[in-house]
Parts: structure tokens; sequence; C-alpha cells
């Protein structure tokens, strides 16, 4: 089938460009224990997001939606020494798995996981005195403006903000679709069409974890002209 087939493609590039990682194993095997949803990214996604995050020198990192931690530790081992990493999660039991794997890959000490409803915990996040660099949104799609919107407010000028799931199979795009996670992304792309202050894209994926897609926001640089 189809899937199959991205997923064997998935599978043949990670076999050359991915080295196996013990504590990433561990987090997605833990997921998978603790009857957590399939819905983590892929090792591939994962590894995008990494190197995203080392290409901009990202210090501080925000994640909207934990899930179980795996993509939050993807994006921790891209921080420098002194880098952090803030996840905000609404379910008491991802938090906690996501809690044991990042301790498990040694890296508490730059993650925190924020528990309770993503947009309360955006509430009492500022911007000072350090931006955030990268804000990754994941987690209920039919928030993704109020998510964005707050990213916006917390994120460094020429930061990045990825959201996943903005492809969904096709079913953003299509008219007879009406349900609330692509509603969720239809009214952020209306939303991009007016902001002035952001450039995006979105890229389609299609691998293990089906076709969809990551839109990436870049905030823009404002260029100050001084005139004489
Ligand atoms: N980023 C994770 C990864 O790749 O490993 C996957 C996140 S999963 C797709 C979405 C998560 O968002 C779930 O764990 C869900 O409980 C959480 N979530 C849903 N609604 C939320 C809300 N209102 N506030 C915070 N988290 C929420």
């Amino acid at each position: 089938t189809t899937l199959d087939n991205w997923e064997r493609s998935d599978k043949y590039h990670n076999s050359f460009l991915l080295l196996p990682d013990a504590a990433l194993e561990a987090a997605a095997k833990r997921n998978d224990e603790q009857g957590l949803p399939d819905v983590a990214v892929s090792p591939a996604q994962g590894k995008f997001l990494n190197l995203l995050a080392q290409s901009i020198g990202a210090k501080k990192i925000l994640e909207v939606g934990t899930l179980g931690g795996y993509s939050s530790i993807w994006m921790a081992k891209a921080l420098p020494h002194d880098g952090t990493l803030v996840t905000l999660e609404i379910s008491e039991k991802h938090a906690q798995v996501a809690k044991e794997s990042i301790a498990a890959a040694g890296l508490a000490n730059k993650i925190s996981v924020i528990l309770g409803p993503a947009i309360d915990s955006l509430h009492t996040l500022y911007p000072n005195p350090e931006p955030f660099d990268l804000v990754f949104i994941d987690a209920d799609k039919q928030s993704n403006t109020a998510y964005f919107v707050e990213a916006k407010r917390l994120v460094r000028k020429g930061g990045i903000i990825i959201v996943d799931n903005a492809v969904q199979y096709g079913r953003v795009a299509d008219p007879n679709c009406s349900d609330e996670r692509a509603e969720g992304v239809g009214d952020l792309l209306r939303a991009l069409k007016d902001d002035e202050d952001v450039e995006a894209t979105t890229i389609g994926t299609a691998g293990e974890k089906g076709y969809d897609g990551f839109l990436q926001c870049e905030t823009e640089v404002k260029v100050l002209v001084i005139r004489y």
C-alpha cells in the first residue's frame, strides 16, 4: 500500500542518516508501553526539528503538546549546555510519562514540563529577559491560531514557529471536510495571509506517520533604515 511504501522509504533514508539513539528509542518504547497514542513525530521529523534548532543556534525552545516527550528530547539534544526547553501538556498521564523519559535521557535539567491547558500556561510565559528562538506547536489543532498568537509574542525576531499536522492527508484543503482539526489549520492559514510580520510555507511530508506536513513560519527580521 501507499503507507507501506512511505514507511519503507522513511526507514531506508533513516538507515543512512540517523544514528541509533538509546534515549530516543527508550522514549518511543515507553510511549508505547504506557498506551499513549501513536502520534509523536517520526524519527526523521524529530531530526529535522533538531537540525533546525541547531541551525538557528536555539538556546530557548518552547513546545506546545508534549505527549511522552519524544519530540522534546529530539529538540533538547540540539541545545547548548545552558539551553532550555519548556513543554506544555494538559494530560497528567502524558506529562508523567514524558518526565520519566526526559529523566532517563539525562535532560531533566534542560526540559521543564508544565502541566495544564496550554493556553493558560502560555499566558504565564514572557519573552523577557530572553525570548524563545524556536516554538513547536503540536497540541489540539483547533487552538492552532491561539497558540500561534502566543508564540509570536514569545519568539524573537527571526525566530521560527513550526506547526505540525498542517496537511492531514490533504483534508485541510478539502472543501468537503470540515472537522475541527482541519479547520484549525485553515483558520491559521487565513490569519497568516494577513500577517505582515511573518513569512511562512508548508512542506508536505509523507513517511511512516502518513501524509502530512510542517507549516514553518519565520518572524521577519525588521530592518531599521536610518536616514540622515
Ligand atoms: N509533540 C509530541 C511528540 O511529537 O512527541 C506529540 C504531541 S501529541 C500530537 C499532542 C499532545 O497535546 C497530547 O499529548 C495532548 O494531550 C496534548 N494536548 C491536547 N490538548 C491540549 C491542551 N489544550 N493543552 C496542552 N496540551 C494539550
